[in-house]
């Protein structure tokens, strides 16, 4: 075969494919109800088929073939290769979160008694917000404009079910006697909370930055963190696409709950499951936290923390809940690696700042907090729309580009995100005009 036949045949070969693979994502796109989407993957599929006929129909002089397919292999090649993959940055904290000051314990304050007199006393500083939230609706408060009777009402009866499921979450236990094999309890509970609809799950050891040091909720409020467990078992549960599409709509706290139920009696049976065995075991579960869920998730390799504050995990990003359980029953710990890519994508990005209805999201680089470089996120600002709208919004789960589905399509574009600068930005870009900048909620049928 002469050059000029070869190149013919490479171009037509690499556009064919092109057209098929935009083909595949229109048909991917409209199975995901992803309209826009569609109509941009179609018009392109219907261009490069053009584009083939023409070179079919037309004699094209073989050198501009060969110019071509040598753009086509450095796009290629520009794209996957990691010639700037960034660094990791990702610290720990240097000292332990009193979960007192968290929006969810002040929320749970009531105006008046001795705990809420105590806390503003300690903290004059949150009084100024404290005022503005309550002034509002509220969460899932029938007052809220996406007040929806069936999304509300369900949401509160599984948080309500979540409440109950606190009594179970330690418990007492009989000292065994011999050992365990870690290996083999490690991959019975792995294997059995993806039975049970657990998305991934791993095992880190437990440190002291993983503690809260003061209990913000509960019975306990006011008391010392006292957990002196030496394994963290996390795993994360999906947040159903369809449901989150309507964020900051009713339907995504109604997903919020399930998720945060589901991942809760996920949690309380393993935790039963090893006082059975003879060790003490712990499930923090929705509500009922000694730890921060998300610095152990990725301490147990499941993500990376990103701008949004939450765990953005290898194929589902932000999408997930997540719930851990500490003990002392010897366990394998899982490799962790790194992935600076996740950093790096979320300093070109910014999508959920840009978007998020109350600015509560930092534009700007990591910032030095309490001695580490982190995004922090304005939990006051945030909370105080979720009363507003009267759901937990989730604005920010949905538009990050990592929440797409995870199937072929996506993965393919978080393979070219994980390896080359280049290309994540070109796949912000391509992801606010094939998506848009900020799509409106979409809500679910039925
Ligand atoms: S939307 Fe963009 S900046 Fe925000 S967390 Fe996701 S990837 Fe990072
Ligand atoms: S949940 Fe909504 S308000 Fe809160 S940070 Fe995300 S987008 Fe902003």
């Amino acid at each position: 075969m002469d050059w000029d036949s070869l190149s013919v045949f490479f171009f037509i070969f690499s556009i064919a494919l092109i057209a098929v693979f935009f083909g595949y994502a229109a048909i991917v796109s409209l199975l995901e109800k992803e309209m826009r989407a569609f109509t941009v993957f179609l018009v392109s599929t219907l261009i490069f088929s053009f584009l083939l006929f023409l070179v079919y129909a037309t004699i094209v002089p073989w050198y501009l073939f060969i110019a071509a397919d040598m753009v086509l292999i450095v796009a290629i090649l520009l794209f996957f290769l990691p010639f700037k993959n960034g660094f990791s940055n990702a610290e720990n904290p240097l000292m332990r979160i009193d979960e007192r000051i968290i929006m969810f314990s002040m929320s749970r304050l009531i105006p008046g008694s001795k705990r809420y007199r105590d806390y503003y006393d300690e903290f004059p500083e949150h009084l100024d917000n404290d005022r503005q939230f309550r002034n509002l609706p509220g969460l899932l408060s029938s007052e809220a404009p996406f007040f929806d009777e069936k999304y509300f009402y369900a949401a509160l009866n599984n948080f309500s079910t979540v409440e109950t499921l606190h009594n179970l979450v330690d418990g007492p236990f009989v000292e065994r006697e011999s050992e365990v094999d870690p290996s083999e309890v490690t991959n019975f509970i792995s294997s059995w909370v993806e039975k049970m609809g657990a998305h991934s799950n791993g095992v880190t050891k437990l440190h002291d930055y993983h503690k809260y040091s003061i209990v913000g909720r509960g019975d306990d409020y006011g008391k010392k963190v006292e957990l002196d467990h030496t394994y963290a078992f996390a795993f994360t549960v999906e947040m159903d696409k369809n449901l989150m599409d309507a964020a900051p709509m009713a339907p995504v706290v109604f997903e919020s709950s399930q998720q945060y139920l589901r991942s809760g009696l996920i949690a309380v049976q393993v935790a039963e499951w090893i006082r059975s065995l003879g060790y003490d075991a712990r499930a923090h579960i929705d509500g009922n936290y000694r730890v921060v869920c998300p610095l152990i998730a990725r301490d147990a390799g499941l993500g990376e923390i990103g701008r949004m504050g939450l765990l953005m995990t290898p194929r589902l990003g932000p999408r997930v809940r997540i719930a851990v359980v500490t003990t002392n029953m010897p366990l394998q710990v899982s490799k962790r690696l790194p992935d600076p890519s996740v950093d790096a994508f979320c300093d070109v990005c910014k999508k959920c700042a840009i978007t998020c209805p109350s600015a509560a999201i930092p534009k700007d680089q990591k910032q030095e907090i309490d001695g580490i470089l982190r995004w922090q996120i304005d939990q006051e600002k945030c909370y105080t729309y979720w009363c507003r709208v009267g759901t937990d919004c989730g604005k920010c789960m949905r538009l990050c580009p990592y929440s797409h589905p995870d199937n072929f399509l996506h993965n393919v574009v978080r393979y070219g995100i994980k390896r080359s600068h280049l290309f994540r930005k070109f796949a912000v870009r391509m992801d606010d005009f094939v998506y848009g900048k900020n799509p409106k909620p979409r809500l679910p049928k039925g």
